[in-house]
Order: structure tokens, then sequence, then C-alpha cells
């Protein structure tokens, strides 16, 4: 392999332009051409494809976002989509591609490496959703974020003694709610993996003004479903209203709600996902040379190992419930 092309593709994460960084210079070190596909696969599927040289990732470990901008693209999941892509990266000579981003966007490498296209993927999510790695890049600096907007909107909670109801990212997962709400102290931390009763959210916030407490915090992951049975698009934005409402009425506490929303993806990423970013990025790329495509980039401890789609895909990220017991019960 001689060229290799990296995209950011779906939701962006801090730490996609350290990979970046990571595997253009690792790349070039070796004597490559690494090729920038802008926005994604909708940027594959319009030939924005630019070469990157070293002094292009200078300055771009410390930004947020993604430089090469991303997108989501209805038309790569059509046959005839797929298809224009292979067709593309062929006219460039693309010899290999890497994708970093969420789960669904593995699920379009996959497509390609089904159609015999050499590809390999880096996880970037805020989510932490993808399976088979203890992280993916963007997490850390994203539980960075919300633990310190909580801290605070503590501050005024407790200058006015008020409820608030946080919303916070994860329409399936709660793993982002859970660990920063557990940082922050929250009172409670409502997720969509575990059935909550409000009648017992009502009685934490009770309990903690009986007990002295000034403030009551309590996070809640957007994808709970709060309004039974209702769909997430028609629910969306209006559940921690519907929480808010319900205590207000059942303890007569005062209550604020906060929809946190984009402002989690951004920002200069941490030391942790930068350094994260730089080891997955040099690993994924001296994967696909080895031949390994196919195949996720995965931290395991210290290690850092390829995994096939496949695996990845047949497994799914649990929730650590000892982790919620404890934000219960320390909060
Ligand atoms: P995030 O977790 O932040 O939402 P993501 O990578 O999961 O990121 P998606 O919108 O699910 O974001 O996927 C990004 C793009 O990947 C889609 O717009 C689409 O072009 C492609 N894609 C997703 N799923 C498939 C699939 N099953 N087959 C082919 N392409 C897919």
């Amino acid at each position: 392999m001689e060229r290799i092309g990296v995209m950011t593709s779906g939701g962006d994460a801090p730490g996609m332009n350290a990979a970046v960084r990571a595997i253009t210079r690792w790349g070039k070190d070796a004597g490559l051409d690494i090729l920038g596909i802008k926005r994604g696969y909708a940027g594959l599927l319009n030939e924005e494809i630019i070469p990157l040289s070293d002094s292009d990732v200078s300055g771009k470990v410390n930004r947020g976002g993604t430089f090469l901008l991303t997108a989501r693209s209805e038309k790569f999941r059509s046959e005839e989509g797929q298809q224009k892509a292979l067709e593309m990266l062929h006219k460039n000579q693309i010899d290999g591609l890497i994708v970093i981003g969420g789960d669904g966007s593995m699920r379009g490498a996959k497509k390609l490496e089904e159609k015999g296209f050499p590809t390999a993927f880096l996880p970037g999510t805020i989510d932490n959703d993808i399976p088979c790695t203890d992280y993916s890049i963007g997490f850390d600096t994203a539980i960075n974020t919300v633990t310190n907007i909580v801290d605070k909107i503590r501050d005024t909670a407790t200058s006015h003694e008020r409820v608030f109801i946080i919303e916070t990212m994860g329409r399936h997962s709660g793993v982002l709610t859970l660990e920063a709400g557990l940082a922050a102290g929250a009172e409670a931390v409502l997720i969509p993996e575990i059935k909550f009763d409000i009648e017992e959210v009502c009685r934490i916030v009770a309990k903690g003004y009986d007990r002295g407490k000034l403030h009551n915090l309590i996070l809640v992951a957007e994808g709970v479903d709060y309004t039974h049975g209702e769909s997430y698009a028609d629910r969306k934005n209006r559940v921690v209203f519907e929480i808010g409402k319900k205590i207000e009425s059942r303890t007569g506490h005062e209550v604020r709600e906060i929809v946190l929303g984009h402002v989690q993806r951004g920002g200069a990423p941490s030391a942790k996902d930068r350094i994260l970013a730089s080891k997955m990025g040099s690993r994924v790329l001296e994967g696909i040379l080895e031949g390994k495509s196919g195949m996720m980039v995965a931290k395991e401890g210290n290690l850092f190992r390829m995994i096939s789609y496949e695996k990845v895909l047949n497994n799914e990220v649990s929730i650590d419930k000892s982790l919620y017991e404890l934000a219960h019960i320390i909060g």
C-alpha cells in the first residue's frame, strides 16, 4: 500500500484532529502518500480529496472538532452510493481507507470492505458506545466538559436552593451521563439502559432537602424514555421538562431545566484524548499496512489491538451497574 485515505465521519469528537495528525505524520515517515477526504462519505462521493503533508496537520493537535469536516450521507447507504465511492477511491489510486467516527461510520467502512476494498476503523465518539475498546476518542474530553458545566450549575443551584435537571447527550448510551454524574456528584443519574421510578427520584430530592442539602442536581441522558412509548423524535428535548414539572409538583421545590446540547462535543481535546488519538492513529495505520483490514483499533488495558468489524458488531457495551449504584449511594 502506498496511498492511504483518511476521513472523519458522523458526529465530531474532540481528538479527531490529533488522530488525523498521527496518521499523516506516521504515514509520511513511512514514505506513504496520505490523502484527506473531506466531509466523510459525502465528500468521498463528491471527490473532495486533498493530499496531506506534515505541515497541513501542524497546529491541529490541540484543536477540537475536525479540520477535515464531517457529514452524514444518505446516498452512501445505497448500493449505487457505495459503487460510486469505490470508483472515487480507485480513480484517486487510494489503496486503503481509514475511517474515524462512530458505529454507523464503521458499518459504512464494512460495506466497502465486503466489496473488496481494504478499510480500517478508529473509534471516535463522545458516547463511548463502541464495544471491544475501553475508550473512544472524545469521551474523556466530553466527561470533563460536562463535569465542569455541572460544577458551575451547582453554584447557582446552591445559591437559590433549586433542583436542576440537566440533559446530557446519549440517545442510546448512558455511559457519558453516568460517569459525568458520578464525577460531578449529582444526586441522581437517569440513563436509557436502566428503568427508573419517578416517585423514587422525587423521594431522593425531598430527602436531600430534609437532610439540609441546598441543591439537587439530576443528570438525564437524552435517550431516557420518560414519556413512555413516544418515539425519540416526538419526545426529543421535552423529557427533562416533563421530569422537572413532576418533581416540582411532587416536592414543592423550585426546578430549572437545562439541555446542554452541542457544547458537549466542542472544546480542545484533553491530554488523555490527544494521547489516545495519537496511539490509535499510529496503530490503525500499522494495522492496515500489515493486512489487518476490516478491523478496528481498540484499547484493551495498556494494549492496542486490531479487532474485526464482526466481533465489534456482535458485542455490545454494557453499563456498569456498580457505578450506577455507587453514583446513587454517594450522590
Ligand atoms: P455518531 O455515533 O456520532 O452518531 P456515527 O458514525 O454512528 O457517529 P452515523 O450517522 O450513524 O454516525 O453514520 C455516519 C455515516 O456512515 C452515515 O451518514 C452513512 O453515510 C454511513 N453509514 C451508517 N450506517 C451505514 C450502513 N449500515 N451502511 C452503509 N453506510 C452507513
